[in-house]
């Protein structure tokens, strides 16, 4: 299709709204994105982009910022919670991406994102609710849904009894995110010359952290499981103490590494099933309002990104709106699904209880990192080494 023709709506400015619209008004689309909040602030946390991810940002023409917010990740150290044992080492710095696994702030990777998109043409505006009952405007052609996990834009096109019309349902999953200068902990956290991020597990709860912004902060994501989500929101702020008193049976280390805590978030993790369908008429969703994700793959801004780059190729390309709605889906459906599933996996792996059962895990995944140090790595390299742009970045 003429892209210069073309008018388009998104619904969402986070990561897959104003990747899309970047990635739309550079081939010359007419792009209006609507975002209720009346700034674009994310709550203080981080967030991992992998290569695939990267891969989308570099196409994107956006490679010398990202590497300029972004913290480069050499490393995932994976340890047994309790004692802190060592258990197995990713070494991503060996695996030899085409593009760096980096950690972002969040607020810094929607301002880049935002930055693209104005300049590339896209008009914001922010403050702007779109309903489920509100008119879809009569002056666009395409009307992209990228309004997160909550969709109105889902629940309108997919109304009650119809496939895609799931609720999200709470996962069983709660995760704190906090983050704390570096300064505040008494010894230097990373002395070496690569970052890298550590992950420790522990029965039905784990905690992950990595630097940001140049060293300055110390990112912590820490999930417990639990029955229920009793909170009204999504999202509501939490007494640190809380936090402290879920991992008190965690090692040294972790009780050292949330001391400092002085403000932290509680989100419930919630899904819904991935429908087959993602379009109707003239309105496709992409990102977390079509495939949230558990974020233990942290792969659920990845995968938006990747939405966005294959949406604006394959609008591109198609003789019609519908054809490139069904392309789309047919690029993305098998590799979301088996991201989210991946994800699952490893809430099961993390979270293993009891302790001979988990000791055992760990001592095989220990063992298999000793005999073939990349091969824990290489399981992954249908995600990470996946080029949705087929190399434009
Ligand atoms: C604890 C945690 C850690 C995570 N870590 C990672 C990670 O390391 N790496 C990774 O890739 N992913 C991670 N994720 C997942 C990632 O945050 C999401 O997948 C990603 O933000 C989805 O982007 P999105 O643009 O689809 O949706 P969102 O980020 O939810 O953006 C949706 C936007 O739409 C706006 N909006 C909503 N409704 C409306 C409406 N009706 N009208 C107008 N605007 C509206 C919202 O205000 C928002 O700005 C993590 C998630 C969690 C919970």
């Amino acid at each position: 299709m003429r892209m210069k023709d073309m008018r388009v709506h998104v619904v969402g400015a986070g990561i897959a709204g104003l990747a899309a619209a970047t990635a739309l008004a550079r081939r010359g689309a007419t792009v209006t994105v609507s975002e209720q909040a009346n700034a674009l602030e994310a709550v203080g946390a981080g967030i991992q982009i992998s290569p695939n991810g990267a891969a989308v940002l570099a196409a994107l023409g956006l490679e010398s910022q990202a590497a300029r917010l972004g913290n480069r990740l050499g490393a995932v150290e994976m340890r047994d919670g309790p004692s802190g044992r060592p258990v197995l080492r990713l070494d991503l710095d060996a695996a030899g991406y085409d593009h760096p696994y980096r950690a972002f702030h969040r607020a810094d990777l929607v301002g880049m994102l935002a930055e693209a998109a104005t300049g590339a043409g896209a008009q914001i505006r922010l403050g702007h609710t779109i309903g489920p009952e509100s008119p879809i405007p009569d002056d666009c052609d395409v009307t992209i849904g990228a309004d997160g996990i909550r969709s109105a834009l889902r629940a309108r096109m997919f109304p009650q009894g119809t496939a895609g019309a799931d609720e999200p349902a709470f996962t069983g999953n709660v995760a704190w995110r906090a983050t704390v200068p570096l300064e505040s902990y008494p010894a230097p956290m990373f002395d070496g010359a690569a970052d890298h991020a550590r992950l420790f597990m522990g029965p039905g709860r784990h905690l992950v952290c990595y630097p940001l912004r140049a060293r300055g902060l110390l990112n912590i994501v820490a999930v417990e499981e639990r029955r229920a989500w009793q909170a009204e929101g999504w999202m509501y702020p939490d007494a640190p103490e809380n936090l402290r008193r879920a991992f008190v049976g965690m090692g040294a280390e972790v009780r050292a590494l949330l001391d400092p805590v002085e403000i932290v978030h509680a989100w419930g993790l919630f899904r819904h099933p991935v429908p087959d369908i993602w379009h109707r008429g003239t309105c496709v969703l992409i990102g977390d309002a079509v495939h949230p994700t558990l974020p233990f793959m942290a792969q659920g801004g990845n995968l938006a990104l990747e939405d966005a780059w294959v949406l604006s190729e394959t609008l591109a390309k198609a003789p019609d709106v519908e054809t490139a709605w069904r392309h789309f889906t047919a690029q993305r459906l098998a590799r979301v699904r088996r991201a989210v599933a991946a994800a699952g996996r490893n809430a099961r792996i993390y979270h293993l209880s009891p302790a001979p059962l988990r000791r055992a895990l760990h001592a095989a995944m220990g063992l298999a990192g000793r005999i073939a140090p990349q091969a824990p790595l290489r399981r992954f390299d249908w995600l990470y080494r996946e080029d949705v742009t087929g190399g434009k970045g």
